[in-house]
């Protein structure tokens, strides 16, 4: 085959996915970079504020006057300054709240990578915020505040918070410059601080020597100096298309980087998009045709819908596209404020800054949109922008007030269109992104769920520090939800076969659970996080009722003796409504008792509550079969098999595996003979091979669960299964010609 199309065509598209994956291995590699990870917290961290500050602008500067007439009628002209006091509590001093949330966001992933000393995250803030007042300082304290603000002082409060805080922590590390308060005193963050006092000394005296010589090299205020060095560029420039795409493009690399793009660039608004803007208007006014394409008001209606990066075409592709429940509930909290072209709400929620599966769509958004605007401008099939209008002016209207003219409005419903279509595979990607890291930490956190050690809180998921605590936390939010609609949640079906009469002997039910996002949330991780929440009474009786119902569904088309096997957690065991709601499930569904099998696991067999083992007897009275499942993973001892009310052992999946004669063969022996002569069925569980099940059969195992017969089945699936089973004449274990042939089918069926 080498060499033929095929085999070229097959490389070519393992060559696409191996790239495909490099890219996002690239992306959630660069994500969990600590630094990145402490910007994107650093950004959520200060939300609340920009979520204020921004509908407060928007009230303040809403652009119609109507609208502020009726504000002044109802609270008088006192409410523009109400809402000036809440955009100086919020924006104007975002950016101070910025450099805090970094800062101590950095210390807490920190100590969370690294032994050694614990640095408080508050005093990291602390010893940053010195460093960010040293190195602005300014000889008029009024400038001080413009630092403190999202449009001034961003860059410069990223810049010295990510700074200060790695020269802080690499400092801190240092054990000669440790002080020996360790072993002194009783308060243990008193200690932890006075350890670290001279690193976050060394830190800020750092920030005095670079102050001193930024100032000796002529910078005095750090962003003056950075809005003269990115403006210098445009001094010569006149208003064309290269300095439309200039300015679009750098503004967007600024804010990219945590710069206010259209701040730093003020003087080119201010030197040729106004100017180029007034010279229209008046062109117009003396009756003659308008010059300049790139005006201000071209750039704010075209290139900028809903903000920079063009937001609004973000919302629409996260509404349209993204199947993160948060990402979508931030775009429904941010499309309010993009419709008025405030757009700090994504550039921190998101976050857009410094985020790289963004970076592609973001820059270049807005340079197309510059392109089609002009290209339709130039050809005369738009008019010259000639009205100055308010920033906030809503899409839409403003390409109407700017144009004078309905193309306006079509030329951005184009733009608006077509960035939403260069969004939308970045949507998608950074959902992978997230679905791929969330994986990796569901996987811990499956771990988590199958130990048996929990948190101080006594609780397996929910008091996992880290990554894994908050996925814990964010997964209960939606079994909660899950749990009232129901539509995530369902059951699959096992079958287990018995040997001797040659059939399907009975099905286990088992939890699935389809989340939006992570895909199959293992069960081990739902059931205990239902058991943290408190939820496992709800999730134990959705689980009995669905499979209840489903095997009295199947009432005629399997054996009548079908046994339906159902899972009960050690905690919902506990509760004292229990036997309750066995018997009104089956009750409701009108299944026999005896066709019902509680499978508890050997740890529930333990658990010293006189309660549980009561309500076990009074089930076990009524007909209901129990089952201690996973047994031999080494709690309970065989002792417990005389002493339960027990009618089926299952052993566990660890004891199948291992070679003929080793000691897991000795032990399934003994828990077989044991269980025999006390009247209990075994079923071992996790047969895959046919090795396997022939040894088993040897041992004088009987009934059988695992993959070599069939994974676990949707409903249908299964009941298909059973039936051919039924018609399946074939004993198994029986050797014969078409014996390994015989297993494949039952795999296949
Ligand atoms: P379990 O009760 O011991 O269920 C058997 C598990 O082993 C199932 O995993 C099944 O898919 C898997 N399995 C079956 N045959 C094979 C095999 O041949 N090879 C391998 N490798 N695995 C096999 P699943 O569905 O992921 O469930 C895991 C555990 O989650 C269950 O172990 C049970 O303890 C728990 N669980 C599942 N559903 C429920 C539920 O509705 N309620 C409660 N409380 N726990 C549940
Ligand atoms: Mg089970
Ligand atoms: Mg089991």
């Amino acid at each position: 085959m080498n060499g033929s199309p095929f085999s070229c065509a097959a490389s070519l598209t393992r060559a696409r996915w191996d790239s495909r994956q490099a890219v996002l291995d690239l992306l959630i590699e660069s994500g969990n970079q600590p630094l990145f990870l402490a910007i994107q917290r650093g950004l959520v961290l200060v939300l609340p504020l920009i979520m204020v500050g921004a509908l407060a602008i928007l009230i303040r500067d809403f652009p119609s006057a109507s609208v502020q007439q009726m504000l002044d009628a109802a609270f008088g002209p006192q409410w523009r300054i109400r809402c000036g006091n809440l955009i100086d509590g919020s924006f104007g001093i975002a950016s101070l709240a910025l450099l805090c949330a970094l800062s101590g966001t950095m210390a807490t992933l920190y100590n969370q990578r690294h032994s050694g000393p614990l640095v408080s995250p508050i005093m990291a803030a602390v010893v940053v915020l010195s460093c960010f007042f040293v190195i602005t300082a300014p000889g008029d304290t009024a400038i001080w505040r413009e630092h403190f603000s999202l449009n001034r002082g961003l860059l410069v409060a990223m810049g010295v918070a990510t700074l200060g805080s790695w020269i802080f922590l690499r400092l801190a590390r240092i054990e000669w410059l440790q002080l020996p308060f360790r072993m002194m005193g009783s308060d243990p963050v008193v200690r932890d601080v006075m350890t670290v006092m001279p690193a976050g000394m060394l830190t800020i005296l750092c920030f005095g020597g670079l102050q001193w010589a930024l100032t000796a090299a002529g910078v005095g205020d750090l962003y003056a100096s950075t809005r003269e060095w990115v403006g210098h560029p445009f001094t010569e420039a006149g208003s064309s298309l290269g300095t439309g795409l200039a300015y679009v493009s750098l503004s967007q690399i600024l804010w990219f980087f945590g710069a206010h793009g259209p701040n730093l660039l003020f003087a080119v608004e201010e030197h040729l998009l106004i100017p180029a803007g007034l010279v229209n208007a008046a062109a117009l006014q003396s009756g003659g045709e308008p010059v300049f394409i790139v005006t201000k008001s071209f750039i704010d209606a075209f290139a900028r819908l809903g903000g920079s990066g063009s937001s609004l075409c973000l919302i629409i592709a996260i509404l349209f596209a993204s199947r993160d429940v948060g990402s979508r509930k931030l775009a429904v909290f941010a499309l309010f404020p993009a419709l008025f072209n405030v757009n700090e709400p994504l550039l921190f929620g998101i976050p857009l800054i410094l985020n790289p599966s963004y970076l592609i769509p973001f820059l270049l958004t807005p340079v197309i949109q510059t392109l089609t605007a002009f290209g339709a401008t130039a050809l005369n099939l738009v008019p010259h922008t000639t009205t100055v209008m308010p920033w906030t002016t809503p899409p839409l209207i403003s390409g109407f007030v700017a144009t004078g003219s309905a193309s306006g409005v079509v030329m951005q419903l184009i733009n608006l269109a077509l960035g939403t279509i260069i969004y939308i595979p970045f949507v998608r990607l950074s959902d992978r992104v997230r679905e791929h890291r969330g994986k990796r930490v569901l996987s811990g956190l499956l771990r988590a769920a199958e130990s048996s050690e929990t948190g101080i809180g006594g609780r397996k998921c929910l008091d996992r520090p880290g990554d894994e605590g908050r996925l814990a936390k964010a997964l209960a939010e939606d079994l909660a939800l899950a749990l009232k609609g129901n539509l995530q949640l369902f059951l699959e079906y096992q079958p287990q076969i018995g040997a001797k009469e040659d059939a399907v002997h009975g099905v286990e039910a088992l939890l699935r659970w389809s989340h939006p996002i992570y895909g199959r949330v293992p069960p081990p991780v739902t059931v205990a996080i239902a058991e943290d929440m408190g939820l496992i009474d709800r999730l134990g009786a959705f689980v009995l009722a669905a499979a209840c119902a489903q095997r009295a569904a199947w009432r005629g088309q399997v054996p009548d003796a079908l046994i339906l096997s159902v899972n009960v957690s050690p905690r919902q065991l506990l509760s004292p409504t229990f036997a309750r709601t066995v018997i009104a499930v089956l009750e409701q569904s009108g299944l026999a008792p005896h066709l019902l099998e509680l499978e508890i696991t050997e740890s529930t067999v333990l658990i010293p509550d006189r309660l549980a083992l009561d309500s076990l007897r009074q089930l076990r009275g009524m007909g209901i079969r129990i089952a201690i499942d996973d047994f031999g993973m080494g709690h309970a001892s065989l002792r417990y098999l005389q002493e339960l009310p027990i009618d089926t052992v299952k052993i566990d999946r660890s004891l199948t595996c291992g070679g003929p004669g080793g000691l897991n063969e000795h032990i399934v022996r003994s828990i077989n003979e044991l269980s025999r002569s006390l009247g209990i069925l075994t079923i071992v569980e996790g047969v895959e091979l046919d090795t396997q099940l022939t040894r088993f059969l040897a041992l004088g195992c009987d009934t059988f669960q695992g993959y070599l017969f069939s994974r676990p089945l949707a409903p249908g699936d299964c009941l298909r299964f059973i039936g051919a089973r039924q018609k399946n004449t074939q004993p198994i274990g029986v050797p014969s010609a078409g014996d390994r042939s015989v297993m494949v089918s039952r795999e296949t069926v």
